[in-house]
């Protein structure tokens, strides 16, 4: 007997990555193997030297196949085992490592876009819905478009044992929010990228588009983020580290550093308006969604919990925005 295995990786296209997957067929008891692709097929590799190698770092039960197929996540490496340019996990490992005695966690708040065709789901066709008001958290088919969609991933991210802990409508018809965590640097990044593929994959069986697009309607309509909640063990047990965190966030170079790799398209979504900070100028505060950086107020009330950097796109590349984090504050925490 058999089962598939359906190897997923994380491609070269640029300024976002796309995610790829092809199935394996392997006999029962096998663990999937170090498999190969054509590199020049996705921006990984020139025609005349194109094989790049997929090496298995995360298994999961397949929730669309059932039974023993599982979903295989990988790291796109050259064929000297080096990692591929492209491979940004690689880059994560030892700063995970490095800080691994502080304890991170993340919870990863997953905004996106339905698109039917040209347009955000319900959106009338050659018009424009109500403005926003009703569609956040809301009920009933004049607000809500694509609940059974949304409900299916649920359920699939659930069946595949992933840390998803939440999920709700957005500001805008047709745009809604999954949130994966708490979780590690790594565990919430490989869980992010395999929740984004069922996501995909889901949506794609009703013949319908999901976008990471950071400003998918322009006009007076909320863009898509992907806020980071962060917190360290001391963050976790004490105010005086949540605010070294959030100053961390503030130093020099920092905010620029952080900002350029929160995905692409970030000044077309952090203008100031929308509940966002505009995107050169880095601040925190308590309660504060005009923040760069909210601390939540019972974060303050309890004086003690995280802080939650609500600048990173929805295209944002979860193993970038974990390592930035983690290095950034766990650096300045240890002193
Ligand atoms: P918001 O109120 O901004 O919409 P959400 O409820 O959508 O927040 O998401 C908050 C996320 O933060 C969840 O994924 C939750 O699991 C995560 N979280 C909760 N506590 C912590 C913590 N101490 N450290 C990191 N993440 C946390
Ligand atoms: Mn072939
Ligand atoms: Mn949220
Ligand atoms: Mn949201
Ligand atoms: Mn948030």
């Amino acid at each position: 007997m058999s089962y598939k295995a359906e190897y997923i990786w994380i491609d070269g296209t640029e300024p976002t990555a796309l995610l790829r997957s092809k199935t394996k067929i392997l006999a029962d008891g096998a663990e999937p193997p170090v498999w190969g692709f054509d590199g020049s097929s996705t921006n990984q590799a020139e025609g005349h030297s194109s094989d790049r190698v997929l090496r298995p770092v995360f298994t999961c039960p397949d929730p669309i196949r059932g039974g023993a197929n599982v979903l295989v996540l990988c790291e796109v490496e050259e064929i000297d085992g080096e990692p591929h340019s492209s491979n940004s996990r690689a880059l994560l490992r030892p700063i995970a490592e490095q800080f691994a005695a502080q304890e991170s966690w993340f919870g990863i708040e997953q905004e996106y876009t339905f698109f039917k065709g040209s347009r955000p789901l319900g959106f009338p066709e050659g018009g424009f819905p109500a403005p926003q008001g009703p569609y956040y958290c809301g009920v009933g088919a004049d607000a809500i478009f694509g609940r059974e969609i949304v409900e299916l991933h649920l359920d699939r991210c659930l069946a595949a044992g992933l840390e998803i802990s939440g999920i709700n409508a957005e500001v805008m018809p047709g745009q809604w929010e999954f949130q994966i965590g708490p979780a590690g640097p790594l565990e919430v990044a490989d869980h992010m990228w395999i929740a984004r593929w069922l996501l995909y994959r889901t949506a794609e069986e009703f013949g319908v588009e999901a976008t990471l697009d950071a400003k998918p309607a322009r006009g007076d309509w909320n863009g898509a983020g992907a806020h980071t909640n962060f917190s360290t063990k001391a963050m976790r047990e004490g105010y005086d580290a949540i605010i070294t965190a959030c100053e961390a966030l503030g130093e020099g170079d920092k905010p620029m550093e952080h900002i350029t790799q929160y995905g692409s398209g970030i000044e077309s979504r952090l203008t100031g308006a929308h509940e966002t900070a505009p995107w050169n100028k880095y601040s925190y505060g308590v309660s504060d969604r005009g923040a760069s950086v909210r601390i939540p107020w019972q974060v303050e009330v309890d004086k003690k919990g995280y802080i939650e950097d609500r600048r990173p796109n929805a295209n944002v590349d979860p193993y970038v925005v974990t390592r930035l984090l983690v290095n950034t504050c766990c650096s300045a925490l240890e002193k």
